[in-house]
């Protein structure tokens, strides 16, 4: 019996945030789509990032706003957190969303493929194990970027944790070390932190969150310190030995103070990235990877001319987001417009406690291109809503908005912001960023009162008065 063949215009290999983003960007302007995908639409956001760590992040944070109450008069002994239901309330989340995204995709016209994508030719694609011979006249390859680790760390999955498993821990470890100081390193501090673990942090840089602003990161320091997170910069793990006896994980460590040993249950590395990339065949298209990833031009195009390349598999921002926008210029540019992404507006969140948000260049950066810059702030220990909300205290008392403009004309060239709801309210900053609006156009709109978004008008005003 020969293969099963079906030909489409557009045929996009992965089903993660650009992946499905494109299908349906592409089934909106009249292509007719396949989508492929080898585990479970929605890709790594869905069913292993974004979604069932900030599913924890919300219990877990929630349940300690509860313990430290004092308005709560607790009866109760012996409160605490059921991981079982956590883990069982994250899976259910996952669930729903990743088959709303299945039924989103099936009932706009697109077509499905479970299984492996793998080139064939530069235009035909075999899905594995089905067989089918999926012929196309645009191929998006959206198929994400997996872990890569530094000797001499390796990934048992007992001892050795990547993110995932962590989401799926059956217990909690007593001690952890995470190795590495980024987004998703602070992610699982702090989710380690609220579940009781001694949380010790392992970074090779000279400062944490390295892509965020210098006075950000200082303060969440601070909050790190508060929560007796064990922070050491400058390190590099040189050694691992697992004691399975004792149920351990010793690490040798080289410091600029000399070496140190660490001794923890477990050791959670969120890793460096690359194109997941080893199914694919690329070999039968004439696409090679550069430096582990695969290249494109600025209309996302690889170097060959109707394969085109989207998210994390092309590296630049590990987030969600810049993979779905890229599917949708991607498809803009097939149906013949002239998308431009503008790279430098993409935010960065963290839905830790508290929240950090930027977008735009940091006061370091704005200042190293022009001497004409200053800089607006708002303390949200100063403002009604959190006062409100009782968020003023404690870790609370680091939280600001920061608003890095350019002095002539008021443009905003930055927005950057640790606590409450930064990660909503800095879509204000994207809205008025994207739009080229000047600060005293951002302060003529009206805002809520009590609310946070009130607040971000505050650092405006602030902004303004200087
Ligand atoms: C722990 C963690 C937390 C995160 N938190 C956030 C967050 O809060 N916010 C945020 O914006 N980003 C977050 N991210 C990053 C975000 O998940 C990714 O940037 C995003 O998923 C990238 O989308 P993508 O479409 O490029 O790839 P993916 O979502 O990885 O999708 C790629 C898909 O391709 C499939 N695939 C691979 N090869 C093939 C093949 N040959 N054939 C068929 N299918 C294939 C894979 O199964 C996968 O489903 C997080 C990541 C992790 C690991």
């Amino acid at each position: 019996m020969g293969d099963k063949r079906e030909s489409f215009d557009v045929t996009i290999i992965g089903g993660g945030a650009g992946g499905y983003t494109a299908a349906q960007e592409a089934i909106s302007k009249g292509f007719k789509v396949a989508l492929i995908e080898k585990e479970r639409v929605g890709g790594t956001c869905l069913n292993r990032g974004c979604v069932p760590t900030q599913c924890l992040l919300r219990d877990l944070i929630e349940y300690s706003f509860f313990v430290s109450s004092e308005c709560i008069e607790k009866e109760l002994t012996g409160t605490r957190i059921n991981l079982q239901k956590v883990m069982e309330r994250k899976n259910h989340v996952v669930d729903l969303l990743v088959s709303g995204t299945e039924n989103t995709l099936l009932s706009g016209g697109v077509a499905v493929f479970q299984g492996e994508g793998t080139f064939m030719d530069a235009q035909t694609v075999r899905v594995r194990p089905s067989e089918t011979v999926i012929q196309s006249k645009f191929i998006i390859i959206a198929t994400g970027a997996r872990y890569r680790l530094k000797p001499p760390l390796e990934f048992d999955h007992q001892y050795i944790w990547d993110t995932t498993d962590a989401l799926h821990m059956e217990s909690v470890p007593e001690n952890i070390a995470i190795v590495g100081g980024g987004h998703r390193a602070m992610t699982f501090a702090d989710i380690f932190h609220y579940l009781g673990s001694q949380v010790h942090v392992l970074t090779e840089a000279s400062k944490i969150l390295p892509d965020q602003d210098r006075e950000i990161t200082s303060r969440y320091r601070r909050v790190l310190k508060e929560k007796k997170v064990q922070l050491l910069t400058n390190v590099r793990v040189t050694g691992v030995e697992i004691e399975r006896k004792r149920d351990t994980v010793d690490l040798n460590i080289e410091s600029k103070k000399g070496p140190v040993s660490l001794k923890v249950s477990k050791v959670l590395v969120p890793g460096d990235r690359e194109a997941n990339a080893q199914g694919l065949n690329l070999g039968k298209t004439g696409l090679s990877l550069k430096d582990g990833l695969i290249p494109v031009d600025s209309h996302l195009m690889t170097p060959v001319p109707h394969i085109y390349a989207i998210g994390d598999v092309i590296g630049g921002k590990y987030v969600a987001h810049k993979a779905m926008e890229e599917g949708i210029a991607v498809v803009g540019r097939l149906a013949g417009e002239t998308p431009k992404i503008d790279y430098g507006l993409i935010p960065s969140c963290l839905y830790t406690n508290p929240e950090v948000a930027s977008i735009g260049l940091t006061e370091e950066e704005a200042r190293r291109g022009s001497q004409d810059i200053e800089v607006g702030y708002f303390p949200f220990p100063a403002g009604t809503r959190p006062s409100i909300l009782g968020l003023t205290e404690g870790i609370n008392k680091v939280g600001i908005i920061k608003v890095v403009f350019e002095k002539k004309y008021g443009e905003v060239l930055g927005v950057h912001i640790i606590g409450p709801q930064a990660t909503e309210l800095i879509s204000l900053a994207s809205m008025a960023m994207k739009n080229q609006l000047g600060l005293q156009e951002i302060k003529e709109v009206v805002y809520p009162h009590p609310s946070f978004a009130e607040n971000f008008l505050d650092a405006i005003n602030d902004a303004l008065s200087r």
